[in-house]
C-alpha cells in the first residue's frame, strides 16, 4: 500500500511578488524598527518611519521591513518631520508618474 503524501507549495506562491509595485495609488503605510512604549491609545512607531507596500517586503527606498512594525491605520506621509527622506522622494516620484 502507498500513500502519495499531499504537499502543497506554499512557498513558491510569494516569490513572484518580488517586484517595486508599479501602481502608486495604492496606499502606502507606516513601517518602522521600533514602537513607541508606553504610547496610549493605537500604536505608535518610534523614530524614523518609512513607508511600506502590502505583498512587498521592502520600504519605498529598500530597506528589508520583514521584522518591522507595521501600521496599517497610519498611511505614510512624507511631510512629517519624522518621515524617511528617501521613502518620500521615492513617493513623489511614484505619484509624478502617473501625472504623466
Ligand atoms: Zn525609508
Amino acid at each position: 500500500m502507498t500513500l502519495s503524501p499531499v504537499m502543497p507549495d506554499v512557498s513558491a506562491q510569494r516569490q513572484s511578488d518580488r517586484k517595486v509595485p508599479a501602481a502608486p495609488t495604492r496606499t502606502w503605510f507606516s513601517v518602522a524598527p521600533h514602537l513607541q512604549p508606553r504610547h496610549v491609545g493605537d500604536r505608535a512607531p518610534w523614530g524614523v518611519v518609512h513607508a511600506g507596500i502590502s505583498g512587498l517586503g521592502t520600504t519605498a527606498c529598500g530597506i528589508s521591513r520583514t521584522t518591522w512594525f507595521v501600521f496599517w491605520h497610519l498611511p505614510f506621509d512624507g511631510r512629517k518631520p519624522e518621515s524617511c527622506r528617501p521613502c518620500a522622494l521615492r513617493l513623489a516620484e511614484l505619484s509624478r508618474r502617473v501625472a504623466d
